[in-house]
């Protein structure tokens, strides 16, 4: 047939049927959302009308909680639909826009798919971003901070230099893990015009199922991208989505403490890899990107998965003989690293 369009999509990673299966491949959370989400009353008669195509509730929510205006703040169908709304908004140039070469593996899907020209910049051999590659002329800069999957984390201090210099595009900035991690770039948003940052409610809020992702940027950027949402699809946040969403922003001692939570097995976790003989850059995210002396990481992630665990391997270059685990409960760790243990020996 013709006049097909032909695209390479994104490949996320697996969810098996199976639900007694340890699943550490995907970063979710290993606890509940808040109480107050699960044992919220809705009203599903409500159901029957149009949500609000505003989002106002969850917008609003979202603002007092970061200490920001509504203006400030957009919500979409988790990170990845805010985070393609935002290439098609702010990514208009002959020039290209510039992300790392081992990053979310969404970004190339996206550039490809919009028809935006891009160029990869090399982490260094640590797997860090260096900053004065993305000084030059260019569309846009897009990266996560902390990166994934490599879980490493730039000072804000480079973040900033990168934003100095590209006062004239949007900088985005990826902060799907930053929970986990040391500073977020919110404290740079007064004095950046050209930043954007994206968060989700799928990691450290537990709600990948429910998909909430948003932007905050100064009202300009907001405002672009409020408008190329509503030339696309006016309702993409459902009823469900918004009333649970804000449930989740107003518990946040919960919050606090499931971050906490996974802090602490992280830090067990990765002295027991140590101990193991895997090496890995120190992770602020939570996930380890691990690889190790003697086996490989595509045998071990082979042999795992024949135990039920499930973690995830990138067939890529430089990273093919890593693995990228999730941090999951205590007891799922134990038995991870037992599985490890066995294998080794
Ligand atoms: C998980 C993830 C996302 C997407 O999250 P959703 O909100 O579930 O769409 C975006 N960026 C990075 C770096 C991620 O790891």
């Amino acid at each position: 047939m013709k006049n097909i369009r032909q695209v390479e999509p994104y490949v996320p990673g697996e969810q098996p049927k199976d639900t007694d299966v340890i699943k550490l491949n995907t970063n979710e959370n290993p606890y509940p959302p808040s109480p107050k989400v699960v044992n919220k009353k809705l009203d599903l008669e409500k159901l029957r009308i149009y949500s609000d195509p505003e989002v106002t509730k969850l917008v609003n929510a979202l603002a007092r909680y970061h200490g920001l205006s509504d203006d400030q703040v957009f919500v979409g169908v988790g990170s990845d639909d805010v985070l393609a709304m935002s290439f098609m908004t702010f990514f208009n140039s002959d020039k290209p826009i510039l992300f790392p070469d081992i990053t979310y593996s969404f970004y190339d899907v996206w550039a490809e798919l919009f028809r935006i020209p891009y160029e990869t910049k090399a982490l260094n051999d640590d797997f860090e971003i260096v900053p004065e590659d993305y000084f030059g002329e260019n569309g846009g800069v897009v990266f996560p901070n902390p990166n994934a999957p490599t879980c490493v984390y730039m000072p804000l201090d480079n973040v900033k230099r990168i934003l100095d210099n590209n006062r004239d595009v949007v900088v985005i900035v990826d902060e799907a893990y930053v929970d986990y991690a040391e500073e977020s770039a919110l404290s740079l948003l007064e004095e950046y015009d050209n930043l954007l940052i994206v968060r989700t409610f799928s990691k450290s809020r537990s709600m990948a199922g429910m998909r909430i992702g948003y932007a905050m940027g100064n009202p300009e950027l907001i405002h672009a991208l409020n408008n190329v949402k509503f030339s696309f699809n006016s309702y993409t946040m459902n009823y469900l989505s918004i009333e649970l969403g804000v449930c989740s922003v107003e518990d946040d001692e919960y919050f606090k403490a499931m971050i906490e939570k996974v802090k602490n097995t992280r830090e067990w976790f990765t002295n027991e890899l140590t101990r193991l003989g895997f090496t890995y850059p120190k992770t602020s995210t939570n996930f380890v990107f691990a690889t190790h002396e003697r086996i490989s990481a595509k045998e071990l992630f082979e042999a795992a998965k024949k135990e039920k665990i499930y973690l995830r391997y990138f067939n890529k270059p430089r990273i093919d003989n890593y693995l990228r685990i999730t941090i999951g409960t205590d007891d799922q760790m134990k038995k991870l690293i037992s599985f490890f243990e066995k294998k080794l020996k």
